[in-house]
């Protein structure tokens, strides 16, 4: 079912995690200190150079972006790493089989106004930076339009405009990019301008902060999240078990110990999670740190992310077996987007 089994916690990435390291850089420094270039990816990680056009064409469509914070949890010489896979363009982002789309959720026609998008009863959602802590080779928004959105307070006010006449609405979510990408000020203001609407109840971070750049989940942060009018709910990006490392734990118990309910949402992704080994190890990692595992998803057929799909009902059968390895409230629900429905439809 997959080239990954067993040895997912293999003794060489025990001793990648154990390995003593200086204190973090503050976030801001340590997005500056990311990687942003194939070649020096693959030499950090000791992977020979790849000088095929194409890989070199994926590059240049959707750039680099990976954190040292995250490269070091990356099995040195290991091409089919399952963190390495997420990260580094291949070659395969060339190919674009039928039916893998640069829009492919039709997301152009859900917005309300560029960067506010309602797609079901009750939440929009802001696109509130084109900034992520990385770049997700299978990322559905690697096309979208992000030049279109707002930058900076001028702009946001015709977005909180549009969303303070959405009176249905009671939950927003924050999106991106990753919202934590703006710094604490912005985000101050951002949030009472939000808690100042009435009819708002809740704000859902989704972020992936927390994993790839865990020092941004700094206590006045959490402060921030705990202090608003509005509920704020946190729902993280973890794909697989060895993402989660030391500070990536410390980063979710200062949320969960705040009283934040943090949700895990992860992508069906071949070569990195189909196996139910994987996914299981994933799911009990994340209970073991008081975050629910919330939404598995089927890949979105974004052009360039065809190599990751998994035929759904393997990721059928998947759940299907997790839900007899694992507490119930540990299996995520397989969820895939399809353009027009009035909610994620639920594939098992
Ligand atoms: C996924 C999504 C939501 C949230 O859906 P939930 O099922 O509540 O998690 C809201 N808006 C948009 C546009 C989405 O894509
Ligand atoms: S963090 Fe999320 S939005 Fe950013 S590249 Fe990854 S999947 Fe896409």
């Amino acid at each position: 079912m997959s080239i990954l089994s067993a040895d997912i916690l293999s003794t060489k990435a025990d001793s990648v995690r154990q390995r003593s390291t200086p204190p973090p850089p503050d976030w801001r420094a340590a997005m500056r200190a990311a990687i942003r270039d194939a070649a020096e990816l693959r030499r950090r990680v000791q992977l020979p150079a790849d000088e095929q056009p194409t890989t070199r064409l994926a590059s240049e469509q959707f750039g680099v972006f990976v954190p040292l914070e995250f490269l070091q949890r990356i099995e040195p010489g290991n091409p089919a790493d399952p963190l390495l896979l997420q990260v580094l363009p291949a070659a395969a982002e060339a190919l674009s089989p039928a039916g893998f789309r640069q829009d492919p959720l039709e997301e152009s026609s859900a917005a309300k106004a560029a960067g506010l998008l309602q797609k079901y009863a009750g939440r929009a959602l802001l696109v509130a930076t084109p900034t992520c802590p990385v770049h997700c080779r299978y990322c559905f928004r690697r096309h979208f339009a992000y030049q279109d959105i707002p930058q900076g307070r001028a702009q946001w006010e015709p977005v909180l405009s549009q969303l303070e006449t959405l009176t249905d609405v009671d939950e927003v979510l924050l999106s991106g990019g990753d919202p934590l990408a703006l710094g604490d000020e912005l985000l101050e203001w951002l949030l009472a301008r939000l808690a100042a609407m009435g009819h708002l109840r809740r704000v859902r971070w989704h972020t992936r902060f927390p994993i790839m750049i865990p020092q941004r989940v700094t206590p006045s942060l959490v402060n921030m999240l705990r202090q608003t009018r509005l509920t704020s709910i946190v729902v993280i990006h973890c794909n697989h078990p060895r993402e989660l490392d030391d500070a990536v734990s410390l980063s979710l118990a200062r949320l969960v110990d705040a009283g934040i309910p943090v949700l895990n949402q992860a992508v069906l992704l071949r070569g990195v999670n189909n196996s139910v080994e994987v996914l299981e190890q994933l799911c009990r990692e994340l209970i073991n740190r008081r975050v629910m595992p919330y939404y598995l998803h089927q890949l979105d057929r974004v052009a360039g992310a065809a190599h990751f799909e998994v035929d759904p009902q393997v990721g059928q059968r998947l759940v299907a077996a997790l839900r007899t390895r694992l507490p119930g409230y540990a299996v995520p629900r397989f969820v895939r987007e399809l353009p027009g429905r009035s909610a994620k439809t639920v594939l098992a």
